[in-house]
């Protein structure tokens, strides 16, 4: 017997992303030796003194359902790192724990988004971003990330796309999949646009401690006017190497908690007790180990991009941030889905095709080099040597 789905379920394809990795894994259990450059999963352990604190919360017995909001800690630890980290003054009240930042995004479109009104997200972009807004009814509208510009958000262009039923704005940065930073001036552009069209503005900051070089990140709302539109969405996953801890926050004027608390109280409750006492002591303890991961992030990311763009007709820009490389591929003449299925299949190479994060990902690949710099020079090697027959093939 099978039931067909609602008719919503119209607009929750599986991920691309997952796709690709399920065919990987197929692969590797059938014996090939796979690289895997297509997970955006940090390849580092948990840091131990986080373990630790986990360990400990268990241990003394603290396995009840929390607040729905979060424990005033774990609130309270967030707003202090980000009133002098991002340089934006937040009372706990105004701070709301989640499952990881899938749920923020959920939540915020739920609480906020009617049927019809238009949400401006960038292309290419994270899925969750094209597919959350659809499944609520709202209409994602793409604005484009390109790579002349450096991936730097178009004002002039976005603003040409808004009309009298965009709502909601959203941002990554540093994003994914390109990897870029939005500069303080772009985001000075931004935040006068959205006061002057009186949008909210969802900022999504997952890797704001993953920058490089002289590289900066901001947060749009430390900006002038912007903390009362602003919803920024943060989490453990990626700078902490907690991807499975599943813990996350939005932090937003009160009122706007309170929407979203009304959704996440009848999806979760709350986050899980230990895990959220483990997160005060990954904000308070763990910046040392952060810094490791962040150099060690770096280093991969110089090889790979140098690498890269020394392989005949590949280029890529070098990312200000996150653990991804968005590599042009347009030179082959094929589609971006059959070069990582090529990769895949001939150089055991797993990566994603652009193509996956929206149209504007068409004729680009997408690297991650959270994966160990030993494996990442093979896989150098292996794709140049690739590349070279696949073009010999023509
Ligand atoms: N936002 C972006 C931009 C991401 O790339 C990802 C993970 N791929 C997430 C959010 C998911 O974060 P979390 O694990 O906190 O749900």
């Amino acid at each position: 017997m099978s039931f067909e789905t609602a008719k919503r379920m119209e607009a929750l394809p599986f991920s691309g992303i997952r796709v690709m990795m399920e065919r990987a894994n197929r692969m590797q259990k059938e014996g090939a030796d796979i690289i895997h450059m297509e997970i955006g999963r940090p390849d580092f352990d948990t840091p131990e003194v986080i373990k630790q604190a986990a360990y400990d919360s268990l241990a003394k017995g603290h396995v009840f359902y929390t607040s729905n909001y979060g424990i005033p800690a774990l609130r309270e630890a967030i707003a202090e790192k980000l009133t002098k980290e991002n340089g934006v003054a937040y009372a706990p009240e105004e701070i709301l724990v989640t499952i990881g930042v899938g749920e923020g995004t959920y939540a915020a479109v739920a609480a906020f988004c009617n049927p019809g009104e238009e949400i401006l997200v960038p292309n290419p972009v994270w899925l969750n971003y094209i597919h959350v807004p659809n499944f609520f009814g709202a209409v994602p509208v793409a604005y484009d990330l390109k790579e002349e510009r450096d991936y730097q958000i178009d004002v002039e262009e976005l603003e040409s796309k808004i009309t009298d039923k965009t709502r909601m704005l959203v941002i990554n940065t540093p994003g994914n999949p390109t990897g870029a930073v939005q500069t303080r001036e772009t985001l000075e552009q931004l935040a006068d646009l959205a006061k002057r069209h009186d949008l909210i503005v969802v900022s999504d900051e997952i890797y704001e401690k993953l920058v490089y070089g002289d590289t900066k990140h901001v947060s749009i709302a430390s900006l002038p006017g912007m903390k009362e539109r602003t919803i920024t969405l943060n989490g453990f996953s990626k700078c902490y190497s907690m991807t499975g801890w599943r813990l996350g926050y939005a932090a937003a004027p009160v009122s706007m908690i309170q929407g979203m608390v009304r959704v996440h109280q009848y999806i979760n409750t709350c986050a899980s007790s230990f895990v959220q006492e483990a997160g005060v002591v990954a904000l308070k303890k763990a910046e040392p180990d952060v810094q490791i991961m962040v150099k060690e992030y770096e280093r991969r990311r110089n090889y790979a991009v140098k690498a890269l763009n020394a392989m005949e007709g590949i280029s890529c820009r070098t990312p200000g941030g996150a653990f991804y490389i968005f590599v042009n591929v347009k030179s082959l003449g094929k589609t971006s889905a059959e070069v990582a299925d090529y990769l895949l299949d001939h150089a055991h190479v797993a990566t994603v095709p652009g193509s996956a994060f929206g149209e504007g990902g068409e004729g680009y690949i997408r690297l991650s080099y959270a994966t160990a710099y030993d494996q990442i020079v093979e896989a150098m090697k292996r794709m140049e040597k690739a590349f070279n027959e696949l073009r010999e093939d023509k």
